[in-house]
């Protein structure tokens, strides 16, 4: 095909569209993808003729299943599963399972191929993938969320394996739902071996790894503003979520001397004015880990704190912004909001929390903007670190992962720099550079396999 007959970016997003009709969020991920893409590739023939990008943006294979399993109270459930193989061009399928009433197969396609960028960008041998259920474990015993998982499981075993795909927590599944999951996998198949990540240190999981997504990006904020001349230090930010994730990038704020001002759930958020320090972090770990409790709760303990229902944090005033909840969970209007407060930067340690108009109101105001792909790449990293330990049958230490995480995120930000640099070096579009970078290792892999 001569390069004049390239399809152009409209006509390529046309057939996406056509393709998965309805899949609002698959299409969106794509979109943000292809217009860098569609530019890098450009004068770049063999990426055109081998169709790298319409392959990428077609799953191996998506699984589908049912997940039958009887509550408290004797009655059957019914809930469904799904496994989406994206890509392996790199290495074995890698990304998170999530447990949410929204997950759709639309949610957990666009998941599955972000990740196949995010998994190149951290230069660990990962491919992308992503899975999960509409099952809602919020308010569940937890019998019940036992019992949901050894269903799921008894499944999902036969899709994975320690060289094949290798699953790790996402929203609604953190350490306990890893363990009851892993403890069925080992019972069905009578091996132990790596076949899950993010799992306790007692049976084969790594050191920082529960920490490891939030601190990243933190880490990655440090970068981008080091790279123009900033710091951390005495900078106040508003943070959405209060998982995992939020809490421990609150958690690395606070460490390097920022003031954390918001967190959230999905009935509000809470604006502390005075700072949430670390003692009211551990205060909230302890709320949704243990006590399973809303948000909402925290103005009962902090008296000058106040909860704003229903509600998202953007529009309290701050310097640094770090979505952490769910995808879209910031839209146009918000992204004006935090622009004019005077924000200067904003690390998503979310999915694509950003809407794809945000985003460009970001860019347009030329503020730092860490997309979730590059940003919050810190936990499957070492999730992929966490493999090479149960392969080799040892575990680092603490300090060790620590050091090779700060050095994951800084080499990550590196190569969004390398490739992102726009306006003759003197800013840096950070979309541009993660999607240039991570398609770029995918594709050249996938180049060398010839049709398949
Ligand atoms: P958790 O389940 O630990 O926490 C999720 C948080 O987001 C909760 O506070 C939850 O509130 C809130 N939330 C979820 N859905 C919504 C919604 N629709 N609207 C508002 N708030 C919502 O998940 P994680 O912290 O692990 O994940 C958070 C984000 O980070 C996700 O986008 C995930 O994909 C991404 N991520 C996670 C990684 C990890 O290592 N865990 C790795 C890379 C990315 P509520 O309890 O009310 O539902």
């Amino acid at each position: 095909m001569a390069v004049s007959d390239h399809v152009d970016l409209s006509t390529f997003m046309e057939g996406v569209k056509k393709r998965n009709t309805g899949q609002t969020e698959f299409i969106q991920a794509v979109q943000e993808v292809a217009q860098d893409v569609f530019e890098f590739i450009d004068d770049k023939e063999e990426y055109h003729e081998a169709q790298i990008l319409r392959r990428i943006a077609e799953p191996d294979r998506v699984v589908s299943f049912r997940v039958c399993w009887e509550d408290d109270n004797h009655n059957i459930r019914v809930q469904r599963g799904w496994r989406v193989q994206n890509n392996n061009a790199i290495g074995p399928y890698k990304g998170g399972i999530r447990f949410h009433p929204t997950v759709t197969e639309s949610v957990l396609k666009f998941l599955a191929f972000e990740q196949t960028f995010k998994n190149s960008l951290t230069g660990l041998p990962m491919g992308g993938a992503k899975g999960g259920s509409n099952f809602n474990p919020s308010g569940k015993s937890d019998s019940e969320v036992m019992r949901f998982c050894q269903s799921f499981m008894t499944e999902l075993y036969r899709h994975i394996g320690p060289d094949t795909d290798v699953p790790a927590g996402d929203i609604g599944v953190g350490g306990r739902e890893i363990g009851y999951m892993f403890g069925q996998y080992k019972r069905i198949t009578n091996r132990w071996e790596g076949v899950l990540t993010g799992k306790a240190l007692e049976y084969g999981g790594s050191q920082m790894r529960p920490e490891a997504t939030g601190y990243g990006a933190v880490y990655f904020l440090q970068n981008m503003l080091k790279h123009a001349d900033e710091d951390v230090e005495g900078k106040s930010a508003v943070i959405s979520g209060s998982g995992n994730v939020a809490t421990h990038a609150a958690e690395k704020l606070v460490e390097l001397g920022g003031k954390v001002l918001t967190l959230s759930d999905s009935g509000g958020f809470i604006h502390d004015p005075d700072g949430i320090d670390q003692e009211k972090i551990d205060w909230i770990k302890t709320l949704k880990n243990e006590r399973r409790g809303r948000i909402s709760e925290y103005v009962d303990e902090f008296s000058n704190a106040s909860f704003h229902e229903g509600e998202r944090p953007w529009s309290v005033e701050a310097d640094l912004a770090l979505p952490c909840a769910t995808q879209n969970e910031l839209n146009e209007d918000e992204a004006k909001a935090l622009v004019k407060n005077g924000v200067i930067a904003v690390s998503e340690g979310a999915n694509m929390p950003t809407t794809l108009e945000g985003v460009k109101v970001f860019q347009e105001a030329m503020i730092m903007y860490g997309p979730g792909k590059a940003a919050n790449a810190g936990g499957v990293a070492v999730s992929g670190l966490e493999m090479s330990q149960n392969s080799e049958r040892i575990s680092w230490n603490q300090e060790k992962l620590g050091d090779m995480l700060t050095n994951l995120m800084e080499d990550i930000h590196g190569k969004c720099v390398e490739y992102g640099e726009v306006d003759g070096g003197k800013a840096v579009n950070y979309v541009k550079g993660a999607n240039i970078a991570g398609f770029k290792k995918v594709a050249d892999a996938m180049l060398a396999f010839g049709v398949v």
